[in-house]
């Protein structure tokens, strides 16, 4: 090995370390469920984005096993030389459908819709406005795009009209974006979108809502846009099929000339192999089953009201979540990682958050309970939050 490469990686490994920053990544044995088994461990698992339950589906997995048998493993190009399949145009047929707009174009990940769809529109000499509590992807999709980046304070609609005025106003861009989370998901609140459309009207700003959370949970699972009834109105709604749709993927909904467009300007779509016909049968399962029924949908709702009123009740600082993500915010950071240490040991895996994801004093353990938990299952965790909260005076 190089040995600048080497004295590189043990500066920064051991920094990481020395400041409480180094993931020991956890493996799970078996299927991502409602209960995962880590270390020979039964765990009720919190942790997930597999909010209904979708990537131990029967009917999914059937779909997948199909397509391997229909269509072999791989797609064998990237899209535009000849790996769009028949797969693909269905998925994306049903998925313009199921988001109520004209067109869809999918992408092997949300992380690369974001570094598609965002340097395809916005260049040099444009500017976004973006929400301070944005995803990474998001973020780095804004820098690759070479605009010009103001932040503006998390859901402060007075700072946003400030802010778009001023882009505006000052003839100094060519376009100005603003684009926002629709669900944030580390507190599990809401994007304010019927009053971001207006003030984007005002000032014919493109709009852009990141709904990764929001998909499957949101809008009867039709996400956060068709929640407010806006998607004629949003320019560009990005989602991902890795967490309510149980899969992996990405996607960009939007008019038929934004998505035709990004067929030949949204370079990770251009320059990387695409979903393979396994991950693609099994998505457009997904997307026909929540647009038969809302039955998961429903449940992980329920789930997610019983686990934040059995929180509340026993005294938790549950926030102010809208959605079914429920953190227990805990605030000091050595005690938050103590917690959910203490949570794994006594069979809860819910992962403590603490800056720099969050703000420094706001530590929390996350909880993400899904459409396949049980109310037994949810009683168990909440019995061991009541243990290990009174056990560390958190309660
Ligand atoms: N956007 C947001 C808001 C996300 O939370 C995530 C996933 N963590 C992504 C984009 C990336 O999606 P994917 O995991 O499909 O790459």
């Amino acid at each position: 090995m190089s040995q600048i490469l080497k004295e590189y990686l043990n500066t920064q490994l051991t920094e990481l370390k020395d400041n409480g920053l180094y993931n020991e990544i956890d493996v799970v044995d078996g299927a991502n469920g409602p209960v995962i088994t880590i270390d020979g461990q039964k765990l009720i698992n919190l942790s997930s984005n597999n909010y209904l339950g979708l990537a131990t589906d029967e009917d999914l997995k059937q779909a997948a096993k199909d397509a391997v048998d229909s269509h072999g493993v791989g797609a064998g190009a990237v899209r535009t030389i000849n790996g769009t399949l028949d797969l693909h145009k269905e998925l994306e047929d049903v998925l313009a459908e199921f988001k109520g707009t004209e067109a869809v174009i999918a992408f092997t990940s949300g992380f690369n819709a974001n570094q598609g769809a965002i340097p395809a529109i916005m260049k040099k000499g444009d500017a976004i406005l973006s929400d301070a509590l944005n995803h990474a992807s998001i973020i780095d999709g804004c820098r690759l795009s070479g605009a010009k980046i103001i932040r503006v304070n998390h859901s402060d609609m007075e700072d946003l009209r400030q802010k778009a005025k001023e882009a505006t106003e000052s003839g100094e861009y060519n376009k100005v974006m603003f684009i926002t989370d629709g669900v944030f998901s580390m507190d599990g609140d809401v994007a304010l979108l019927p009053e971001i459309m207006e003030i984007a009207k005002e000032y014919d700003l493109i709009t852009y809502v990141d709904d990764a959370h929001g998909s499957g949970v949101m809008g009867k699972g039709a996400g956060t846009v068709k929640h407010f009834g806006l998607e004629k109105e949003v320019d560009m709604q990005m989602g991902t099929l890795s967490k309510a749709i149980g899969v992996v993927g990405g996607y960009v909904a939007g008019s038929q000339e934004l998505i035709d467009y990004l067929k030949v300007a949204g370079r990770p779509f251009l320059f990387s192999t695409a979903l393979t016909p396994a991950d693609t049968k099994a998505i457009t399962e997904a997307v026909r089953k929540l647009m038969a029924s809302t039955e998961l949908h429903d449940k992980l709702w329920e789930n997610g009201d019983y686990l934040k009123a059995g929180l509340k009740d026993l005294g938790f600082d549950i926030g102010h979540s809208e959605t079914p993500i429920t953190p227990v915010i805990i605030g000091e950071e050595k005690l938050t990682q103590e917690f959910s240490k203490r949570l794994k040991e006594e069979g809860v895996y819910a992962k403590s958050i603490v800056f720099p994801t969050v703000p420094r004093g706001t530590g929390r353990v996350r909880n993400m309970p899904t459409a396949a938990h049980t109310k037994e299952m949810l009683d168990d965790a909440l019995k061991i939050y009541e243990k290990v909260g009174k056990e560390l005076g958190i309660i």
